[in-house]
């Protein structure tokens, strides 16, 4: 793809006016959230409206329906879109913070009428379903319809529902918004380089891969010991967010934790064992690994603070330009619209990547879906690693692009398969920068990065993992307290680390917001599978070359209409409830752990 090497000077800052002129005075915009506003106020009069089917014929007045949701949900989300990146771009940006919160109330309306709409259709009797189900206009969404009815059906009545909705406003969601007031009130008094600073949490936590050894040790154990002080608060958040999860659970008649989870990531008990049986099966490569590192650090085994630690600065660095040429090369050897893709994306000033003052850590990718168009947004500093993130959101905005042609209703996928697009994006360029590391201090330092990202998913993550699951068990039979909770996590930290680990972190469960994100419970195997799962693909791209992105595409348009088993067999003719799938993922960062190894030998 010799066109790609083409000079050419990308803008890093990105163009919302063709979206909506004006920023957070546009009147475009106010005439679309009014707009907005009286799409949603119709379409919750017309539920109320509606009643259960009783015949086929009722199939055209539920498309209707559907058509209607569909049109609010693709408004709402053209304008979330929007204010996420108003507010990113610029923090002090009040009138968008006013529109957030405009926004956030359609929203709590619209999902109130939305899944009032899921029980009264779910309420219709088998025989009518499965003729709806046929039925020329609803077909095409078979398989959601299908989900919504079974979630209604593992549900209270619609009534009861409502009620425990109303109740975990206070007695639930409020305890994860607790947390965070606990967490923004706390100071982090430390002295860095001779001077005494107050740090917030976040500031204290970006120290972890200090290169001075002194300063991470020193933060850790200033960190424990504020988290320490104030366990007696988290440990009572913890418990209530789990006993009241662990109430409705029984009030609904279910069993096992895991449950929701494992059905909001559309895949099974087995597949979940059989991904951590092939990691812990391969642990033992990895701590080679971290005692290899060890060893660098001039120690016998690693302690918790010296996982983040740098061993060597990397010291390559690009241009914001030369990011996108090196990004466009390497994604044009997969795949010919991958590329094409981002280039245009590059063109269009799709990405915000400017460093400046005043804009949001982080980054994230975006989709405006009436406008069919992407935005990524990040801080663009120059190291590799900001070319990895660039390119990692540009996966999520290539995977958006392989959905248009979907139903709306047929694009919203879980969270395990959502870092699939992205993660491959990203090992196609991180892989690339290791290959092209002109010293070996520089690939070294590349391949840390890598490593340590595979020790964070097959490691901290199961450790995150069995820590909830052991909660959880301990928790049916009363309140857990501090000390036994850091006792829990001190045990999964050594098992999951196979044993590497000499001092572990106790108060990670209190460190660690996802144990307190409400909206879903178990937020950390989603992570690993999403990895794993793009590696196996990554593996398969490898052999076959650029022919294999019309399946890649096909996979990524099914994301959302089939349980990942099902998505598996069909696209990579692989049974992922088998080990032996998951081990092909985790082959390749053994691989690079072998080089690791030599490099350092
Ligand atoms: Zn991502």
């Amino acid at each position: 793809m010799e066109v790609l090497y083409v000079a050419h000077t990308y803008a890093d800052v990105w163009d919302l006016d063709v979206i909506f002129p004006g920023g957070s005075e546009s009147s475009e915009f106010r005439n679309h959230l009014d707009e907005l506003k009286k799409m949603n106020v119709t379409f919750s009069a017309k539920i109320k409206k509606f009643e259960t089917p009783k015949k086929i014929e009722d199939a055209n007045v539920v498309a209707d329906l559907i058509e209607d949701a569909k049109n609010v949900m693709m408004n709402l989300r053209q304008a979330g879109a929007f204010v996420s990146c108003l507010e990113a771009q610029n923090m002090k940006d009040r009138k968008a913070n006013v529109l957030r919160s405009e926004i956030t109330t359609v929203s709590a309306s619209f999902t109130t009428a939305f899944n009032a709409f899921q029980q009264k259709l779910a309420a219709s009797a088998e025989d009518v379903w499965n003729a709806l189900l046929e039925h020329n206009v609803l077909s095409e969404l078979h398989f959601v319809l299908q989900e919504w009815r079974k979630k209604a059906k593992s549900r209270l009545s619609e009534q009861e529902e409502a009620l425990i909705e109303s109740l975990s406003i206070d007695g639930y969601h409020g305890w994860g918004q607790m947390y965070d007031t606990i967490v923004g009130s706390m100071n982090i008094p430390f002295e860095l380089e001779g001077e005494k600073k107050n740090l917030s949490v976040g500031q204290a936590n970006n120290l972890s891969s200090h290169s001075n050894p002194e300063v991470r040790k020193g933060i850790f154990k200033t960190l424990e010991g504020a988290w320490e002080e104030k366990e007696e608060l988290f440990a009572k958040t913890l418990n209530h967010l789990g006993g009241f999860r662990l109430n409705v659970y029984e009030k609904r008649g279910w069993d096992h934790v895991l449950k929701e989870p494992l059905e909001y990531n559309r895949m099974q008990q087995e597949t979940l064992d059989a991904m951590w049986n092939a990691i812990t099966k391969h642990k033992q490569t990895f701590v080679k690994y971290l005692d290899r590192k060890a060893k660098l650090l001039g120690k016998e085994k690693l302690d918790w603070y010296d996982l983040d630690a740098p061993l060597t600065s990397s010291s390559t660095t690009m241009s914001f330009n030369d990011g996108a040429q090196f990004i466009l090369k390497h994604f044009a050897k997969f795949g010919p619209k991958m590329a094409s893709f981002s280039k245009k994306a590059f063109e269009n000033a799709w990405i915000e990547a400017e460093d400046r003052p005043g804009k949001r850590p982080g980054g994230f990718c975006t989709t405006f879906p009436l406008s069919e168009q992407s935005r990524i947004f990040m801080t663009y500093s120059g190291s590799m690693s900001n070319v990895a993130t660039l390119a990692h959101e540009l996966g999520h905005a290539f995977h958006s692009y392989t959905l248009r042609p979907m139903h709306p209703l047929n694009r919203n996928y879980a969270m395990n398969v959502a870092e699939t697009a992205s993660t491959f994006a990203e090992m196609v360029v991180a892989d690339a920068a290791v290959k092209e590391a002109t010293t070996e201090q520089e690939k070294l330092s590349l391949l840390e990065e890598k490593l340590q990202r595979s020790v964070a998913l097959f490691m901290n993550i199961h450790s995150r993992f069995l820590f909830e699951t052991r909660f959880y068990e301990e928790r049916k039979n009363g309140i857990v307290p501090a000390s036994r909770l850091n006792e829990i996590m001190s045990d999964a930290q050594r098992e999951a680390y196979a044993g590497a680990l000499n001092e572990v972190h106790p108060r990670f469960w209190a460190s660690k917001l996802h144990f307190y994100i409400t909206g879903v419970p178990f937020y950390n195997f989603p992570y690993t599978f999403g990895y794993l799962f793009s590696m196996s693909i990554y593996a398969k791209a490898l052999e076959e070359g650029t022919g294999y992105e019309e399946k890649y595409m096909a996979l990524l348009r099914d994301t959302a209409i089939m349980p990942v088993e099902e998505l598996a067999m069909k696209h990579l003719g692989e049974d992922i409830t088998k080990e032996v799938f998951w081990e092909k993922g985790i082959k390749l960062s053994m691989e690079d752990v072998e080089e690791f190894l030599q490099l350092t030998n």
